[in-house]
């Protein structure tokens, strides 16, 4: 069979040592004549996944012992609403930095709850699209908290600085973009993220929260939104999507083995370089966004003649190079190329455009 690498935005790939060990243990799991999505949250046998996947992912982003770790339901869509409905308090607005299309639709789930101001950041630089630098935002005073998307996951747009924005409540949508490289927990109130593309199986969302933040919802917040309920019920106040935390478990071993979020930095930075080096030293292939504001994790990319969309889609399934097709809005290509996607498989996308450009160009 041929080699798949598979590009999707999420559903993506997970790591082939996960699944392979995932499968191994699946009917038989740790010996228990039964698999691990079969045995109660509250056993002890789950208990003792559910802490490890917890320490292992502290320990990957160095989360200091001030913030509670959730594992919650939803996707990053229900942190949309737990976002204005936790951190609001007695607050009218919050800052919203509008970068793309994930940003732009938390600012509209925060209009049921709030007045947003949109700080749009879209700017160009030489023709092409680009944010505008963090010491550019301008952030209002009487906001509850600043929201920004560091990862824009359809736009392949990014925004790689660190917010330093003092007593500033800070979240961030980190759906895209978590564990690709290291950053200062520190700096941020809240941070969620969907984990169906860098960390598991979709199911599952992951916030990480200051404790001061804590204890300041809304009453009209449900309470399997509210963080201070979650915290308190160490994310089992109803049942949590086991199966989807015990693979996100098996996957953060995974990337301790593999040297941990500074070695994915590495490795992301090396993919990246090698697909944006192809696409720009053609003019068979183009992407549209600044240098300073590329995406590592999502390469957006057209052809020349948008008449061969289809034929390269057909061929590069053929190749073994799946989801490749850009998404609905953007159109074109898009390679997601997250945390398991080996160096190898950017390296068989791009063999494969080089060739594709010489037979059609
Ligand atoms: N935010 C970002 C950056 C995303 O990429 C996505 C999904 O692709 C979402 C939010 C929505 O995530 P979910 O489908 O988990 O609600």
């Amino acid at each position: 069979m041929t080699q798949v690498y598979n590009f999707s935005s999420g559903p993506a790939m997970l790591p082939v040592e996960v699944l392979r060990r995932a499968e191994q243990e699946l009917t038989n799991w740790h010996g228990l004549g039964t698999s691990v999505m079969e045995i109660s949250h509250r056993s002890k046998e789950f208990i003792a996944v559910a802490e490890a996947a917890e320490q292992d992912f502290r320990d990957l982003l160095k989360i200091p012992s001030n913030y509670k770790v959730l594992f919650c339901h939803g996707g990053a869509r229900a942190q949309f609403a737990a976002i204005p409905g936790n951190l609001l308090g007695d607050a009218k607005s919050a800052d919203y930095i509008d970068g793309g299309y994930w940003a732009h639709s938390a600012i509209k789930e925060a209009e049921k709850y709030c007045s947003p101001n949109t700080i749009d950041v879209k700017t160009t630089l030489d023709g092409k699209r680009a944010l505008l630098p963090m010491r550019e935002w301008q952030l209002n005073d009487d906001a509850a908290y600043v929201h920004f998307c560091p990862n824009e996951t359809i736009d392949g747009i990014a925004i790689d600085e660190e917010p330093d924005f003092g007593d500033k409540v800070v979240v961030a949508d980190l759906s895209s973009t978590i564990m690709s490289r290291p950053i200062d927990v520190s700096r941020y109130g809240v941070i969620y993220a969907g984990a169906q593309k860098n960390i598991g199986p979709a199911g599952l969302t992951l916030v990480v929260v200051r404790d001061d933040l804590l204890g300041k919802a809304q009453r009209y917040v449900p309470s399997i939104l509210d963080y201070k309920v979650l915290a308190e019920n160490e994310s089992m106040f109803n049942t949590p999507p086991t199966f989807a935390w015990y693979l996100s478990g098996l996957v953060f071993k995974w990337l301790k083995e593999k040297g941990g979020v500074a070695e994915m930095d590495k490795v992301n930075q090396a993919k990246a370089d090698l697909l944006y080096g192809v696409i720009d030293n053609s003019s068979f292939y183009r992407n549209d966004v600044a240098a300073a504001n590329r995406s590592r994790m999502n390469v957006p990319f057209q052809l020349a003649d948008a008449a061969l969309d289809k034929v390269f889609l057909d061929e590069s399934l053929q190749a073994g190079l799946h989801a490749l097709k850009g998404h609905r809005v953007v159109g074109g290509m898009r390679a997601s190329i997250y945390n398991a996607m080996p160096l190898e498989g950017v390296k068989a996308l791009t063999e494969f455009m080089i060739d594709f450009e010489r037979r059609h160009g």
